[in-house]
Protein backbone atom coordinates (compact mmCIF):
# COMPACT_ATOMS: atom_id res chain seq x y z
CA UNK A 1 0.00 0.00 0.00
CA UNK A 2 1.83 3.55 -1.13
CA UNK A 3 0.37 6.23 1.05
CA UNK A 4 0.10 9.47 0.40
CA UNK A 5 2.71 11.32 3.10
CA UNK A 6 4.76 14.41 3.49
CA UNK A 7 7.90 14.44 5.78
CA UNK A 8 7.42 18.28 6.70
CA UNK A 9 3.98 17.52 8.31
CA UNK A 10 5.58 15.98 11.34
CA UNK A 11 6.42 18.42 14.11
CA UNK A 12 9.13 18.70 16.89
CA UNK A 13 7.66 16.41 19.76
CA UNK A 14 5.02 15.38 17.82
CA UNK A 15 3.42 12.53 19.10
CA UNK A 16 3.17 8.77 17.14
CA UNK A 17 -0.72 9.62 17.89
CA UNK A 18 -0.34 12.35 15.82
CA UNK A 19 1.30 10.97 13.13
CA UNK A 20 -0.91 7.92 12.64
CA UNK A 21 -3.95 10.36 12.56
CA UNK A 22 -2.20 12.30 10.15
CA UNK A 23 -1.91 9.17 7.76
CA UNK A 24 -5.22 7.98 8.37
CA UNK A 25 -6.53 11.87 7.56
CA UNK A 26 -4.40 12.46 4.60
CA UNK A 27 -4.94 8.96 2.79
CA UNK A 28 -9.06 8.08 4.01
CA UNK A 29 -8.75 5.37 6.19
CA UNK A 30 -9.31 4.30 9.80
CA UNK A 31 -7.84 2.60 12.53
CA UNK A 32 -8.93 -0.60 11.82
CA UNK A 33 -7.63 -0.46 8.03
CA UNK A 34 -4.43 0.48 9.08
CA UNK A 35 -3.58 -1.77 11.77
CA UNK A 36 -4.80 -4.68 9.37
CA UNK A 37 -2.58 -3.20 6.82
CA UNK A 38 0.62 -2.13 9.41
CA UNK A 39 0.03 -4.23 12.49
CA UNK A 40 3.26 -7.01 12.93
CA UNK A 41 1.55 -10.25 13.60
CA UNK A 42 2.67 -13.45 14.89
CA UNK A 43 2.99 -17.17 12.80
CA UNK A 44 -0.38 -17.59 13.27
CA UNK A 45 -1.13 -14.11 11.30
CA UNK A 46 -2.50 -12.57 14.62
CA UNK A 47 -1.69 -8.82 15.42
CA UNK A 48 0.68 -9.29 18.13
CA UNK A 49 0.75 -7.70 21.30
CA UNK A 50 1.13 -3.60 21.35
CA UNK A 51 1.35 -2.68 24.58
CA UNK A 52 2.64 1.09 24.53
CA UNK A 53 1.65 0.84 21.42
CA UNK A 54 -0.06 4.17 20.95
CA UNK A 55 3.03 6.71 21.66
CA UNK A 56 6.21 4.02 20.08
CA UNK A 57 4.22 2.43 17.57
CA UNK A 58 4.87 -0.80 18.47
CA UNK A 59 2.95 -3.52 17.38
CA UNK A 60 3.50 -1.75 13.95
CA UNK A 61 5.51 -2.83 11.32
CA UNK A 62 8.17 0.54 11.23
CA UNK A 63 9.95 -0.93 8.18
CA UNK A 64 6.51 -1.10 5.91
CA UNK A 65 5.31 2.06 7.31
CA UNK A 66 8.28 3.18 6.37
CA UNK A 67 8.54 2.33 2.50
CA UNK A 68 5.11 3.52 2.12
CA UNK A 69 5.50 6.75 3.76
CA UNK A 70 8.82 7.03 2.24
CA UNK A 71 9.19 8.23 6.02
CA UNK A 72 11.58 7.19 8.99
CA UNK A 73 9.53 7.29 11.76
CA UNK A 74 11.52 5.46 14.05
CA UNK A 75 14.37 8.24 14.23
CA UNK A 76 11.81 10.72 15.00
CA UNK A 77 10.52 8.70 18.00
CA UNK A 78 13.99 7.92 19.05
CA UNK A 79 15.19 11.35 19.11
CA UNK A 80 12.72 13.42 20.81
CA UNK A 81 11.86 10.20 23.28
CA UNK A 82 15.17 10.98 24.31
CA UNK A 83 15.45 14.74 24.49
CA UNK A 84 12.42 14.07 26.74
CA UNK A 85 13.26 11.43 29.59
CA UNK A 86 16.53 10.03 28.01
CA UNK A 87 18.12 11.26 30.96
CA UNK A 88 16.21 9.59 33.81
CA UNK A 89 18.30 6.38 32.98
CA UNK A 90 16.90 4.43 36.26
CA UNK A 91 13.34 5.39 35.37
CA UNK A 92 10.75 2.99 33.80
CA UNK A 93 10.09 5.62 30.20
CA UNK A 94 6.61 3.46 30.24
CA UNK A 95 5.98 4.93 34.51
CA UNK A 96 6.76 8.65 32.79
CA UNK A 97 4.43 8.80 30.35
CA UNK A 98 0.55 8.92 31.19
CA UNK A 99 -1.82 6.23 30.09
CA UNK A 100 -4.60 8.00 28.98
CA UNK A 101 -4.51 10.05 25.64
CA UNK A 102 -3.91 13.25 27.00
CA UNK A 103 -3.69 16.70 24.53
CA UNK A 104 -4.08 20.63 24.23
CA UNK A 105 -7.64 21.42 22.49
CA UNK A 106 -5.59 24.72 21.13
CA UNK A 107 -2.94 21.96 19.40
CA UNK A 108 -5.21 19.56 18.42
CA UNK A 109 -7.40 22.17 16.60
CA UNK A 110 -4.21 22.84 13.92
CA UNK A 111 -3.76 18.58 13.94
CA UNK A 112 -1.14 18.65 16.47
CA UNK A 113 -0.38 16.22 19.44
CA UNK A 114 3.11 16.19 21.36
CA UNK A 115 4.70 13.82 23.15
CA UNK A 116 5.02 16.73 26.02
CA UNK A 117 1.38 15.87 26.50
CA UNK A 118 1.77 12.39 27.68
CA UNK A 119 5.02 13.36 30.14
CA UNK A 120 3.88 12.93 33.65
CA UNK A 121 5.59 16.08 34.66
CA UNK A 122 3.91 18.60 32.23
CA UNK A 123 0.62 19.47 33.82
CA UNK A 124 0.02 22.56 31.35
CA UNK A 125 0.75 22.37 27.70
CA UNK A 126 4.14 23.89 27.11
CA UNK A 127 3.09 26.37 23.94
CA UNK A 128 -0.30 27.52 24.90
CA UNK A 129 0.14 27.09 28.91
CA UNK A 130 -3.72 26.04 28.68
CA UNK A 131 -4.46 23.06 31.07
CA UNK A 132 -4.79 20.02 29.25
CA UNK A 133 -7.58 17.59 28.23
CA UNK A 134 -7.86 14.14 28.74
CA UNK A 135 -12.04 13.29 28.36
CA UNK A 136 -14.07 13.65 24.91
CA UNK A 137 -16.32 17.19 25.45
CA UNK A 138 -18.92 14.82 23.60
CA UNK A 139 -19.37 11.39 25.31
CA UNK A 140 -16.95 12.07 28.63
CA UNK A 141 -15.04 8.75 28.14
CA UNK A 142 -10.90 8.81 27.59
CA UNK A 143 -9.10 6.94 25.48
CA UNK A 144 -6.39 4.47 26.46
CA UNK A 145 -2.49 4.95 24.67
CA UNK A 146 -2.05 1.13 25.09
CA UNK A 147 -2.99 -0.22 22.42
CA UNK A 148 -3.60 0.96 18.92
CA UNK A 149 -7.41 1.39 18.08
CA UNK A 150 -8.91 -1.88 16.37
CA UNK A 151 -12.42 -0.09 15.97
CA UNK A 152 -13.25 1.91 12.44
CA UNK A 153 -12.47 5.23 14.33
CA UNK A 154 -11.74 8.25 11.97
CA UNK A 155 -8.89 10.25 12.36
CA UNK A 156 -8.40 12.97 15.23
CA UNK A 157 -11.96 11.05 16.08
CA UNK A 158 -13.27 9.79 19.69
CA UNK A 159 -14.64 6.11 19.78
CA UNK A 160 -17.97 8.10 19.69
CA UNK A 161 -16.84 9.22 16.09
CA UNK A 162 -17.06 13.00 17.08
CA UNK A 163 -13.97 14.68 17.02
CA UNK A 164 -11.92 15.80 20.13
CA UNK A 165 -11.75 19.03 18.62
CA UNK A 166 -12.99 20.54 15.66
CA UNK A 167 -10.37 20.88 13.23
CA UNK A 168 -9.13 24.49 12.04
CA UNK A 169 -6.71 23.29 8.70
CA UNK A 170 -8.25 23.20 5.94
CA UNK A 171 -5.70 21.54 4.16
CA UNK A 172 -2.23 19.52 4.89
CA UNK A 173 0.08 22.39 4.08
CA UNK A 174 -1.42 23.76 7.26
CA UNK A 175 0.04 20.55 9.51
CA UNK A 176 3.54 22.24 9.41
CA UNK A 177 2.90 24.66 12.81
CA UNK A 178 5.54 26.30 13.94
CA UNK A 179 4.45 26.44 17.80
CA UNK A 180 7.08 27.93 20.33
CA UNK A 181 7.48 26.60 23.19
CA UNK A 182 6.30 29.09 26.27
CA UNK A 183 6.86 27.41 29.36
CA UNK A 184 10.29 28.53 30.65
CA UNK A 185 10.73 25.24 32.51
CA UNK A 186 10.02 23.06 29.68
CA UNK A 187 12.10 25.11 27.10
CA UNK A 188 14.76 24.49 29.83
CA UNK A 189 14.45 20.43 30.28
CA UNK A 190 14.60 20.24 26.37
CA UNK A 191 17.46 21.91 25.07
CA UNK A 192 19.72 21.31 28.44
CA UNK A 193 23.43 20.98 27.93
CA UNK A 194 25.00 17.55 28.09
CA UNK A 195 26.80 18.29 31.62
CA UNK A 196 23.43 18.39 33.05
CA UNK A 197 22.34 15.72 31.03
CA UNK A 198 24.56 13.37 32.00
CA UNK A 199 24.47 14.30 35.79
CA UNK A 200 21.04 13.60 36.27
CA UNK A 201 21.46 10.37 33.82
CA UNK A 202 23.90 9.29 36.15
CA UNK A 203 21.68 9.54 39.39
CA UNK A 204 18.80 7.41 40.90
CA UNK A 205 16.01 8.96 41.83
CA UNK A 206 12.71 7.31 43.38
CA UNK A 207 10.03 8.15 41.15
CA UNK A 208 7.10 8.74 43.47
CA UNK A 209 8.94 11.40 45.35
CA UNK A 210 9.72 13.03 42.03
CA UNK A 211 5.70 12.90 41.47
CA UNK A 212 5.59 14.87 44.99
CA UNK A 213 7.15 17.87 43.95
CA UNK A 214 5.89 20.93 43.07
CA UNK A 215 7.54 21.17 40.16
CA UNK A 216 9.73 17.85 39.21
CA UNK A 217 10.88 19.25 36.18
CA UNK A 218 12.70 22.20 37.70
CA UNK A 219 14.12 20.12 40.79
CA UNK A 220 16.02 18.35 38.59
CA UNK A 221 17.33 20.54 36.26
CA UNK A 222 18.71 22.57 39.87
CA UNK A 223 19.85 19.06 40.23
CA UNK A 224 21.62 18.44 37.05
CA UNK A 225 23.07 22.11 37.07
CA UNK A 226 24.42 21.66 40.87
CA UNK A 227 22.13 24.20 42.66
CA UNK A 228 21.15 22.64 45.59
ZN1 LIG B 1 -1.24 23.57 23.02
ZN1 LIG C 1 -16.32 10.90 22.53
Amino acid sequence: MRLTWNPKWINPFESTWSIVEKIKYANAITSRELVREFGTKDYKGNLTNQRYGLLRLNGIDLEHLSLSTGTDFSNHINYYFNKMVGMLTHLNPNFLLRKEFTFCEDCLAVGYHSILHQFIFVQKCPHHLTELKNTCKICGSSSSCETQNHKRREAFECVCSNFYVDPKFNSFFEWQVNLPISDRVIKDWISMDSKTYNHISETYFYLPSLKNLNDPLQFLLNFGKGIY
